[in-house]
Formats: C-alpha cells, structure tokens, sequence
C-alpha cells in the first residue's frame, strides 16, 4: 500500500492537469441564495488541493475501462476502496443505521418481494470479490449490511472487474485518502498518474454532472476560480 508519509510543500506549483486548464468555461456565472448574479473567471492554477483536500474522488466506469488497456493496474487496485456509505450511512444518534443509496437503488428497482434474495447475491459478490482490511475479521464487512454500518474493515476490490461489477451493483468506489486527506498520487505537488487519473479529477472542482453550486467545497477549495463580480 502506498500512502504518504509526509505533508507535501505546497509551494512547488507545477501542472497538476493540462485537462483541467482545458474543458472549462473561462467565465461561469451563479444565482448566489440571495438571488444575485455572482461571477467567477476560472483557470487552474495547477495548485493541488483538489489532491489533499480530502476529496473523494468516485471511480467511473470509463476510467475502468481505460486503465483495463494497461498491463500493469497494481497502483489502481491498492488504492481503491468500496465507499461504505454507499450501504449504510449514519443516523441521528451517529450509528451507521441509515440505508445508503445502494441499497436504496437495489430495492426500488427489485422490489419488496425480490429485495432479500438479491441483498444476499450483492453480499455474497463483496465478500467473494474483495479483499478484506479491518479490525474484527470475525465480523465481515458484508454482516454490516443487515447490522449497523461501520467505517473499518475495510474492502479493496480484487481486479478492475470487480469494480465494474460493483458499479453495476450500484456500488460506489473511491479513491483512499491518507489521514491527511491527501491523495496517495500526489508526489510533490504532481499528479503521478496524471495520464490515467480519473474522470472525477478531469473535471474537478465541477461535478459529474458538469455543476457546481455556488457554496460548493470544492468552489471554495479550488484555487483556480477568482470572484470577478
Ligand atoms: S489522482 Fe492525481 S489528480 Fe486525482 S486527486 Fe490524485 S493526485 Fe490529484
Ligand atoms: S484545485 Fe482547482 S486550480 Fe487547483 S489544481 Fe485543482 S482544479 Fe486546478
């Protein structure tokens, strides 16, 4: 597992993406809430803290597919992980009791009648097709599904596959963050795997739908948009 060890000097500024300097629209105009016109000029200035803002960076099937022409996806699969609240989120009281989008999806599109049966294949694909990290091994993440959700273990998918059958289950994969919120791809301020990194990160600070709201984070964090009225 790669992780960084260090903070990494926010200085040395050099190109993050030339794919973020393209693809955006150089003004972008928002309705702010009190319904007033604000305008932005946008350019990245290439300052990476779309990589250690503790982002997390959603893995898509496009980017499957191009990094499934490489020989070697090693650096991919060590840092990719199952996205937990997908399944289950926190409740009022903070315990991971709330269905998550996934399994929210699994049951409008089965319905009442066929959720369980199809709740048991989804289990039965994260415990078979992942590799499992965690405190309890007693307690397999897949048990987490039917109890309450927690944080650790954690699920690293086996091969690239397997994520495109997760993303086809309607699961959700990002990439692992350091504790530092870091990206386990930025080396000195670069983007390692600039050539093949996600989509996500292409079209940051915009979101996969091309939006960005105006009280956004990531508007906030992306150094590359400059109020200009
Ligand atoms: S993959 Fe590259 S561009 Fe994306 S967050 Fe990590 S370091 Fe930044
Ligand atoms: S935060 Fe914005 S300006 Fe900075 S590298 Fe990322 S996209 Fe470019």
């Amino acid at each position: 597992m790669k992780f960084p060890s260090k903070k990494y000097p926010i200085k040395n500024i050099r190109a993050i993406s030339e794919s973020n300097l393209e693809a955006k629209e150089p003004d972008t105009t928002f309705i702010d809430e009190k319904g007033k016109l604000v305008k932005y000029k946008y350019q990245c200035v290439r300052c990476a803290e779309c990589c250690r803002g503790n982002f997390e960076i959603y893995i898509r099937e496009e980017d499957i597919r191009t990094w499934m022409k490489l020989e070697e996806v090693d650096w991919a699969l060590e840092s990719i992980r199952l996205r937990p609240e997908g399944i289950a989120t926190r409740d009022e009281f903070g315990e991971y009791n709330k269905i998550g989008k996934t399994l929210k999806r699994l049951m409008e599109k089965y319905g009442e009648k066929n959720y369980p049966e199809k709740l048991e294949e989804l289990k039965q694909f994260i415990e078979g097709a992942h590799l499992y990290f965690g405190e309890d091994k007693k307690r397999p993440e897949v048990h987490s599904i039917l109890e309450p959700m927690r944080m650790t273990p954690i699920l690293f998918p086996k091969d690239l596959k397997t994520i495109q059958k997760g993303l086809e289950w309607g699961l959700e994969y990002v990439i692992c963050t350091d504790a530092y919120g870091f990206c386990p791809f930025l080396e000195l301020n670069d983007c390692s795997i600039n050539e093949y990194k996600p989509l996500a990160c292409k079209s940051f600070p915009y979101d996969k739908e091309g939006n960005l709201k105006v009280n956004d984070y990531r508007l906030r964090t992306c150094q590359g948009f400059k109020k200009i009225q």
